[in-house]
């Protein structure tokens, strides 16, 4: 049976977008359906007004260190609606690009909300992007599901509604005086340097001894030190138990009794899957537990046919990766090339300021495989030696000993994101401890530390 599409994608974020342009300029006849928000999370409620909002927290800062250098420069005040608006006006904008690079690439936009009635066949309904849209039925031969996720909620904490979480924190009204922030993953240790930045006082509360767990610990040790050094005040190895109203704010309570008030309490305790209202059940689309959905290498799920990418099968949720699987889907169905790439070697980093960046292995992983060098470098920055700020870079490489190749490189420490994606080049090629050595550095520049370690700070991991 002829279908209306050979491909359509339920989802207009950053990696269905992408899918649905690639196999549209190999010729396939491509639709996008899209409810929410043409961009996805990334763009709306995600990586871009997060790192307007980084960027916007750190200009009192530079201002303050400009006096080290001779400026009479004040923080001065900042207008937090004057922000929103400005980061709106930004995304709107982006939307805007998103929608013509489809329509130009030939692509069907629907705005309308994705039901599966069968592997083939899918119900479009009105959603919040477009209440008049009026309901049809599309079929296609294969379908991608890049439906994204969503923050988690955490009913079991008595009072939770009182807590927002980041779709709700990139549009506050006003800036809050007080923060509190449940959870020391990606999200947590962002905004809490959001708000700190731009004069909160914030606290954070967290499970773990220290923040980001998954990351290398020097650099976990390194960003408690730096967020403390920013005036952010940590609650580790607790729970949050109770939030309630109290006298115009609200009072948190934690598992170990202690308890203060506070403006906002923020929960960034992970994201889910979407996958409520798709009508998984009329297709052979497996998920897991939690919601997750199962694919194999090739983005394919149990039902041959239908595709998902990006957060909805929650394994790296990051843009990049979601962006990466609709691209090589696109090319492999419709333009016939094969190409591969590896979570192992993605690198990933996290707006603090100072920021965090790694790629490969952390110094704990490497050493569960066998013997690994450790270097590793701690210093104080250039600009800070007459900015005054008590600011510390980490750097640290580590290198396979068998091979000498460098499978892991991880930084806490200004510009670590743009240093770390050069770096993650070196790591995907497998580069080794003596290329970097024979590397030249560009002098004056934290970067070059990467290709001056010459001395080994410690080897981990037992013999093979
Ligand atoms: P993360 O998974 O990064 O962190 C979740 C945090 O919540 C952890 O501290 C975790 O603790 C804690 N937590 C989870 N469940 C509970 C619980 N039941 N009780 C108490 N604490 C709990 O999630 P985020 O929400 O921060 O971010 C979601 C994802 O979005 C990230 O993992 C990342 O993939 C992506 N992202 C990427 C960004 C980037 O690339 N810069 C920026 C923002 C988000 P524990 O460690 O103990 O599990």
């Amino acid at each position: 049976m002829a279908h209306d599409f050979d491909l359509l994608v339920i989802g207009g974020g950053s990696g269905g977008v992408r899918c649905a342009r690639i196999a549209a300029t190999h010729g396939a006849r491509v639709a996008v359906a899209e409810s929410r928000h043409w961009g996805g999370t990334c763009v709306n409620l995600g990586c871009v007004p997060k790192k307007m909002m980084v960027q916007a927290s750190e200009y009192g800062e530079h201002a303050l260190d400009g006096r080290g250098f001779g400026w009479s420069t004040e923080p001065g005040t900042h207008d937090w609606r004057r922000l929103m608006a400005a980061k709106d006006a930004e995304i709107g904008r982006l939307n805007g690009i998103y929608v013509r690079l489809l329509a130009n690439a030939g692509v069907t936009l629907f705005e309308g909300r994705a039901r599966f009635e069968d592997p083939h066949t899918v119900m479009l309904e009105p959603g919040p992007l477009d209440p008049s849209f009026a309901p049809r039925r599309v079929t296609a031969e294969r379908i991608v599901i890049a439906t994204g996720s969503r923050p988690v909620v955490q009913p079991h904490i008595e009072g939770y509604a009182l807590g927002i979480d980041s779709d709700q924190a990139f549009h506050l009204p006003d800036r809050p005086e007080r923060v509190t922030i449940v959870g020391s993953g990606y999200i947590g240790v962002e905004f809490s340097g959001i708000f700190a930045g731009l004069g909160s006082e914030v606290q954070v509360v967290y499970r773990q001894d220290l923040p980001l767990r998954g990351f290398d610990h020097d650099l976990r040790a390194a960003l408690a030190e730096a967020m403390a050094a920013r005036g952010i005040r940590s609650h580790p190895g607790t729970l949050l138990h109770r939030i309630r109203r109290h006298e115009g704010a609200l009072r948190v309570t934690l598992a170990d009794g202690r308890e203060w008030d506070t403006d906002l309490v923020f929960f960034a305790v992970g994201r889910t899957p979407n996958v409520e209202g798709l009508g998984l059940d009329t297709t052979g689309v497996r998920t897991t537990e939690e919601g997750r959905i199962l694919v194999d290498a090739g983005s394919e799920t149990d039902q041959p046919g239908i595709f998902a990418i990006g957060d909805v099968t929650n394994r790296m949720n990051l843009t990049p990766v979601a962006i990466a699987e609709g691209h090589i889907l696109a090319d492999r169905l419709f333009g016939g090339t094969v190409r591969d790439w590896s979570f192992d070697t993605t690198p990933k980093a996290v707006f603090f300021s100072p920021p965090l960046a790694s790629v490969g292995l952390t110094e704990e992983d490497a050493a569960a495989r066998g013997p690994a060098d450790i270097f590793l470098a701690r210093f104080t920055p250039m600009r800070h030696t007459l900015s005054g700020r008590s600011r510390q870079s980490v750097m640290k490489l580590v290198v396979d000993q068998e091979s000498d190749r460098v499978i892991g490189v991880h930084m806490l420490g200004e510009d670590a994101p743009e240093m770390m994606q050069g770096l993650a080049i070196a790591v995907t090629g497998g580069l080794t401890k003596a290329d970097f050595d024979r590397t030249i550095g560009i002098h004056p520049t934290s970067a070059e530390e990467f290709v001056t370690l010459r001395t080994r700070t410690r080897t981990v991991g037992a013999a093979r």
